[in-house]
């Protein structure tokens, strides 16, 4: 089979990936084989491209948002059968028995693996994949669709929970990509008012479209003080002004798994009046499996950008470049 392998970090305008070829992989005990439909692109997957991520195994293929069809399964697999349409996320297994995981906190499990890190992903037209891991797709999308939820959706729904959003409050989001488009129609549903904050003009277009409340610049002040807010852009200089922009008692949430270096603070100007700033690490599966149940209920809009498979790379660079709003995919 064809695979897609980050075989020298670096810039991605240097060529980190390669096409390779490789043995269709075989399913082990409790895992399913599945054949790629398509792979969702993911801010991680340039991350890990241009080592801001350090990969975990030589040559690994990357990819964490995959719709696909189990083609056959190991021994001991009970939940997915060969036929069946399943998605792959990031979370790909933890080992169930450490305090975390024992305490519902299994995406803090020290010992959890990811898809398309520690074990090969989805831009392949095969990969294996844990049953107990694998979601059943919502419903009412194309399958184009389906992959940004699988990763941009569940990790921003993490992120919207970590930012303790009170029901009708204020939200701001930083950076409108992939995960901020879809979580930003969640908050709105439950009757936030959304404020946007991007440099990138074709995607303040896009918040207004979907129903926010307003879009501005990265910088500019916010239209009214907030209550919780999330970063997605992974620019630590952000931080400052995102603290600065909550209302007392308010929440901050950082969402990516990598953060350029946050500059100073001044306490009294970005966290006193109990202001607080926190990360999002992975998610659990019942984070996932709650959002794709709303993503369903809620229909939520989801804007792609199509690549072929051969032109993974393209995708990645787009990304990096703003050259696209919403969020891309690799089709088979
Ligand atoms: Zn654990
Ligand atoms: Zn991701």
């Amino acid at each position: 089979m064809r695979a897609w392998v980050v075989s020298m970090p670096g810039p991605i305008a240097t060529g980190p990936l390669r096409l390779i070829e490789r043995p269709v992989p075989e399913p082990g005990p409790g895992e399913l084989l599945i054949r790629v439909l398509l792979c969702g692109v993911c801010r991680t997957d340039l991350h890990l491209s241009e080592g801001d991520l350090p990969p975990k195994a030589p040559d690994v293929t990357p990819g964490h948002e995959v719709v696909g069809e189990v083609v056959a399964a190991g021994p001991g697999v009970v939940r997915f059968a060969a036929g069946d349409r399943v998605g792959a996320a990031w979370l790909a297994g933890t080992d169930g028995r450490c305090r975390y995981c024992r305490e519902g906190l299994e995406n803090l499990c020290p010992n959890s693996i990811y898809t398309g890190w520690d074990i090969q992903g989805g831009y392949a037209e095969y990969l294996v994949a844990s049953d107990s891991y694998v979601y059943e797709l919502p419903k009412g999308f194309s399958d184009a669709e389906l992959a940004p939820l699988l990763c941009a959706g569940i990790i921003g729904y993490r992120a919207l929970l970590r930012a303790e959003l009170p029901a009708g409050g204020r939200l701001g989001i930083w950076g409108f990509g992939g995960s901020a488009h879809l979580v930003s129609q969640i908050a709105m549903a439950q009757g936030a008012a959304v404020h946007v904050f991007t440099r990138d003009e074709k995607a303040r277009e896009l918040a207004l479209g979907l129903g926010a409340a307003s879009a501005q610049d990265s910088f500019d002040p916010t239209p009214e003080p907030l209550d919780s807010a999330i970063l997605f852009a992974p620019v630590g200089t952000l931080v400052p002004p995102a603290l600065a922009a909550l209302d007392r008692g308010g929440t901050l949430a950082v969402a990516g798994i990598y953060l350029s270096d946050i500059p100073e603070l001044n306490y009294q100007k970005h966290l006193f009046q109990e202001r607080t700033l926190r990360s999002v690490t992975s998610n659990t599966r019942g984070d996932g499996e709650e959002f794709l149940r709303l993503a369903e209920r809620l229909h939520l809009r989801v804007t792609v950008h199509p690549y072929p498979f051969d032109r993974a790379e393209q995708a990645l660079a787009d990304l990096a470049a703003d050259r696209f709003t919403g969020a891309a995919v690799i089709t088979m």
